[in-house]
């Protein structure tokens, strides 16, 4: 009975395995969030594949065109907030399938993206619209977002009718990533005024020294002519935790990078460490860490009250779990270019806490440690403008990966 259960099992691992291989594309599920500035829509896809995504007007609709797949999402649930009043979707022409979402007011997509499997999370494609102007949806609607081809349509017209589904647009020209908006990047560099946060020898203070790094960072950043870049701290001043989230979201941060450089009780301690938000620790040490970063606003002179709970940390809430995803997408990338530039890392470099400054919902964000100030050798070297340079250039390549890696379908 036993092995006739093993066998069983054995059989149907088989058939999943063989039919995992073998078949088409499948869209496993369609999700979406929506906060104050944008709705996000994500669909869960078997594989990594070309995708385009465009709006049609009269009526208003969102249409994403893919290889043909197996529909395995169901009932799609539509949240008020998305502003899709129905979802379909069939064959358009041999070899591509699509998917329309009529939608109840005009929108513009803001970004789509895909993102590759990551443990437990599928392959995605992600895309960010928001609610426009009828003016404002005309001026964009030619726009294609991704590279996938749809040849000889006109050709498969009455194909594309029978299924109910309606034609592309005739204008197939895309964005490209010089007439797109620039991708903005928040710097935080940590502590400032009355909290000088970790002190080294010599009067080697943190803060002073995450801003000259920060400051360096920007410039680089900058001068690449790809990102703007803005700063939550120019100067010496004091910035509160939640203020300095505040400061990311209000100016559409696509990413946020906080610069910190801290002490532990270990002085033999030393190497650059990158931290991702998560609710549990990785280890004790980052516990540690984290603890002592959220208490930056008590040393600043003011209490955490309940306006800190607006930043909500809402595990489970999809949002947040996609962008805590996109975090660790960026870290790691960050940390491959740290070590390609030569610089020591912790063991372990990417490590998770509940760092109160990481936690815009929707926006990726990490926290670097750039070296320990507990630590006389990398304290010293922070202090240098010519090891931060170095460490800029790096910092800088991991930013540069991680939006090649993001905006891979469009024409760099
Ligand atoms: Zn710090």
């Amino acid at each position: 009975m036993r092995a006739h259960h093993l066998l069983k099992a054995f059989l149907c691992l088989a058939i999943i395995m063989i039919s995992t291989t073998v078949h088409a594309l499948e869209v496993k599920q369609i999700r979406f969030g929506a906060h104050p500035e944008k709705i996000r829509m994500v669909l869960d896809i078997s594989d990594v594949t070309d995708y385009r995504a465009f709006v049609l007007s009269s009526p208003y609709r969102m249409v994403i065109d893919l290889p043909t797949f197996k529909w395995a999402a169901g009932q799609v649930e539509k949240p008020k907030q998305a502003m899709i009043s129905d979802i379909r979707q069939g064959k358009l022409v041999p070899g591509i399938s699509r998917i329309v979402f009529d939608l109840e007011q005009p929108i513009t997509i803001q970004s789509a993206f895909l993102l590759p499997k990551q443990g437990a999370k599928e392959n995605r494609i992600v895309i960010d619209y928001k609610v426009t102007t009828p003016q404002k949806f005309n001026a964009v609607k030619s726009i294609i977002h991704g590279t996938l081809k749809v040849e000889d349509y006109k050709d498969k017209a009455t194909t594309a009718q029978n299924t109910g589904v309606p034609h592309p647009p005739s204008n197939t020209s895309r964005p490209s990533y010089a007439s797109r908006e620039k991708p903005m990047i928040i710097i935080d560099p940590g502590h400032g005024g009355q909290d000088p946060g970790a002190s080294g020898h010599s009067r080697i203070y943190e803060k002073n020294v995450v801003l000259a790094l920060a400051k360096q960072l920007k410039k680089r950043l900058l001068a690449s002519g790809k990102y703007r870049v803005l700063l939550t701290r120019e100067r010496d001043v004091f910035v509160r935790l939640k203020n300095r989230v505040k400061f990311a979201r209000k100016h559409d941060g696509d990413l946020f990078v906080s610069i910190h450089a801290d002490s532990i009780h270990k002085p033999n301690v030393h190497g650059t460490s990158v931290y991702t938000l998560s609710k549990k620790a990785s280890d004790a040490q980052t516990a540690k860490l984290a603890e002592k970063e959220n208490q930056a606003d008590l040393i600043g002179g003011v209490g955490l009250n309940v306006e800190d709970e607006q930043v909500a940390f809402i595990l489970g809430d999809f949002l947040m779990n996609d962008t805590m995803n996109q975090s660790k997408f960026f870290a790691n990338k960050l940390v491959a270019k740290l070590k390609s530039h030569k610089i020591y890392t912790l063991q372990n470099p990417h490590r998770y806490a509940g760092f109160a400054v990481l936690k815009a919902p929707d926006i990726p964000s990490i926290l670097i440690e750039a070296g320990f100030m507990s630590n006389k050798k990398e304290a010293t070297l922070l202090n240098q403008a010519s090891h931060r340079k170095k460490m800029a250039i790096a910092i800088h390549a991991g930013i540069d990966s991680y939006f090649n890696y993001v905006y891979k379908n469009e024409q760099h």
